[in-house]
Parts: C-alpha cells; structure tokens; sequence
C-alpha cells in the first residue's frame, strides 16, 4: 500500500489539472450512512419518498422521512480528515475542483471553495412555485412541513429527488473539468449512480490517470480504475496527505 500511495502523491504533483470526484462513502466517517450497503439507508427508508412524483401527491408523509433521513443524520455531521485533505489540497494548488454526489455540504464546511454539487445541497429549501430558495437553518424543522415565507407553498428539499434533471451549472462545470483532468480521483462511490458516473469515465476517455478510494470494489474498479487505494478515506486520504505535503 504504501507503495501504491506514494505513486500516487507522485501523479498528483505532476498533474496540471486534478479533479476529486466523491460519493456518500466520503461522509460515512462523519457519521452519515450511505444509501447502498450493509448499513445503507435504503434497508431502512423506502426510496419512494425521494421519488419526485411520489414526494408531489404526499409532500407532508414524505417530509417526515425526509426529516429523519436528512436533517437527523445530517445536521450534526462535521467534515472527517477525508474532507480536510481535499481542502488543503486546493489550498496548495494540487486540487481543482471537487465534484461531489453528496448532499451533505461537507466539502463547503472544510474549506473548499470550486464544489460541483452534482446532486444538489440539503441545506437549502426551494419553493417549487416561486424558486425562492431558503437556508434549511432558518426553520424549525421540528414542524414540517417547512412553507414558503411569500406564498406559503410546502418548500421541496434543494437537491434532486429521482426524475429529476442534473442541475445546469453542476453538470456542466463537471464534465467541462472532467474533460481538462489529468488525474481523477474517486473517493467512496459504488458508480451506480448515471449520469454522475459518467464523469470519471469522462475524465478516463479524456487520458487521465484514475487513482480510487473505497474498502470495497465498485463498478468503477475494474472499468476505469488505475490505481485502487483500498481503504476507508480518512485513513487513506490521511497517508497521501503525508506525501504530499
Ligand atoms: P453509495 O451509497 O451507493 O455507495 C457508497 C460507497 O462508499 C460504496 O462503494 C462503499 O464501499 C464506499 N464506502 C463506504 N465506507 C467508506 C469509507 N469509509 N471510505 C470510502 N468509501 C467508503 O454512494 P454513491 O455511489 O455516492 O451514490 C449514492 C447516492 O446517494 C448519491 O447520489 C448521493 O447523492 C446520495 N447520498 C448522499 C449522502 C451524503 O450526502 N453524504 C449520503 C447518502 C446518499
């Protein structure tokens, strides 16, 4: 391993352009599950209450799950190591964006500042009538469901439900860097998730080097992957940072 890590940090400081590209694995040592897996949300929840069609004819069930699912887990999570790398790195100069799956806003709360957020923020509540958008922390969320202060309309959680598009700027911004990227690196991400998964395999066509984070094998592992630190983030993010630095 150690080894793989140094070659790694090696590619990483020869990169003119490197993109971090994360899934809910990232956030899993700041206490916040990922959906998939032993201890995913989904053998828990059922995943129709994000189903956008659904969330529409039940806004006011569904707003009980949401709550539970993403303001009890969420609101208390703080950035890991995993995290804090990734903003020093951008810091330094040796990371130029993060494109992330994630919801959580964890990569902001560290400290980076070029976040594609790929799926949206749960932080932020969007009326559907009139798009105003609201930070979630100027609700009491223990009444639900939260409303519009202009026209009172139920606010939607602002990051995608399933049957929802990709929002504009995050998708473009993201292949436009996937396109540029020397190195790509994956970091806690099963790649199950489309289009999102296209943006390594974007970087990949384009001639970048794929450097993988994750303690399992993902659908990225064997298709597009160069090197597979096989770990938890933190720990391994944690190592690299030694080398590089
Ligand atoms: P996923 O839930 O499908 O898979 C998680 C991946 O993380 C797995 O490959 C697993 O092996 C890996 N993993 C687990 N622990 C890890 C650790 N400590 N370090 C590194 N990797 C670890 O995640 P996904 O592919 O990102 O897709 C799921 C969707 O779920 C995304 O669209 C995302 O929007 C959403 N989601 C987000 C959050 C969040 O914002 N934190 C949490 C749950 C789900």
């Amino acid at each position: 391993m150690n080894l793989l890590i140094k070659e790694s940090a090696e590619i990483i400081k020869e990169s003119k352009f490197t993109i971090a590209f994360t899934g809910a694995g990232i956030s899993v040592e700041s206490g916040v599950p990922p959906f998939r897996g032993e201890h995913g949300l989904w053998n828990k929840y059922n995943p129709e209450v994000l189903d956008l069609g659904y969330y529409l004819n039940n806004e006011e069930e569904c707003w009980i799950h949401i709550r539970e699912i993403f303001y009890d887990f969420f609101a208390y999570a703080k950035p890991n190591k995993a995290h804090e790398v990734l903003a020093r790195m951008e810091l330094e100069g040796l990371l130029n964006s993060v494109i992330t799956q994630n919801i959580d806003n964890l990569h902001f709360d560290a400290g980076n500042k070029t976040v594609h957020e790929f799926h949206g923020n749960s932080k932020k509540l969007k009326c559907l009538k009139c798009a105003k958008i609201y930070d979630a922390s100027e609700y009491d969320l223990k009444n639900i469901p939260p409303r519009c202060k202009s026209d009172n309309q139920i606010l939607k959680p602002d990051f995608i439900f399933f049957g929802e598009g990709i929002p504009h700027d995050a998708y473009s911004n993201s292949f436009a860097d996937a396109e540029k990227a020397d190195v790509c690196i994956i970091i806690g991400s099963t790649g199950e998730v489309v289009p999102a998964s296209y943006v390594p395999r974007t970087a990949k066509q384009n001639g970048a080097t794929i450097i993988e984070i994750n303690p399992e094998e993902s659908l990225f592992t064997e298709q597009v992957t160069d090197i597979h630190l096989q770990g938890k983030a933190g720990e391994i993010l944690a190592l690299l940072e030694k080398e590089l630095f």
